[in-house]
């Protein structure tokens, strides 16, 4: 029915999130010139990342792939993805992140992948997770298996924009709960978020895993080093 699409796609084309051009039936979600220019992370953002962990709780490995910046037009992707019914941006821009991480042999060893939970109140408001987009394109360039089922999330975590560092790791303590230990033990899990700040969330997760009995490696789609997005 590509006659459908074709015709869909006159009446409404689809816009690049970024500059609003209009999109090739090849390109998703973004055009290729906003796809090359990327704020993909630097190495000592990727440093930066491994840290935020340290002492804290033991990762076997942590990255993301693009650095947020307050105001950049690439904040747009994210946020269609969580607030405009856009899901499918999760997959699209997780293939590119997969596919640019892959080469770094990042996903060697990890047996499946899990996405942070949101809450029943806030997926009942959403009506998706995001993360469970994010996975699926991560899952389809690496053929890593995603598990689902395994954690839930017991507690909504309070807004974290005006906590200290030290009230937001004190605030998602205890917010995830392992629901299926069969699922996780010995295995090396790659926990998938969204958005990485102080990592006090998706850490309050991976204690979670390891106190079952899994390993834990971390992969977000972006990192912010300033203020909560
Ligand atoms: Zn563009």
């Amino acid at each position: 029915m590509k006659w459908i699409s074709d015709f869909i796609e006159l009446i409404f084309p689809r816009r690049c999130l970024v500059c609003g051009n209009i999109l090739s039936s090849n390109e998703k979600s973004l055009c290729l010139n906003c796809l090359i220019a990327l704020p993909v992370i630097e190495d000592r953002q990727k440093a930066e990342i491994e840290k935020l962990f340290w002492g804290i709780i033991p990762i076997e490995r942590a990255t993301s792939y693009i650095y947020y910046r307050k105001g950049s037009p690439y904040n747009k992707l994210l946020h269609n993805l969580k607030y405009k019914d856009r899901p499918q941006i999760g997959i699209d821009i997780a293939v590119n992140a997969a596919t640019a991480i892959n080469e770094s042999g990042f996903f060697e060893g990890i047996d499946t992948i899990v996405a942070v939970p949101l809450s029943k109140k806030k997926l009942r408001k959403r009506g998706y997770n995001q993360c469970d987009y994010i996975a699926k394109g991560i899952s389809q360039v690496t053929g890593i298996p995603i598990t689902k089922e395994c954690v839930a999330r017991i507690k909504p975590n309070e807004t974290q924009t005006h906590k200290t560092r030290e009230e937001r790791w004190k605030n998602v303590e205890g917010i995830f709960k392992v629901t299926d230990v069969q699922k996780l033990k010995d295995k090396h899990i790659l926990l998938i978020d969204d958005v990485l700040t102080t990592g006090a969330t998706i850490a309050s997760c991976a204690k979670a895993i390891i106190a079952a009995g899994g390993k834990v490696s971390i992969l977000t789609i972006a990192y912010s080093n300033n203020s909560p997005i």
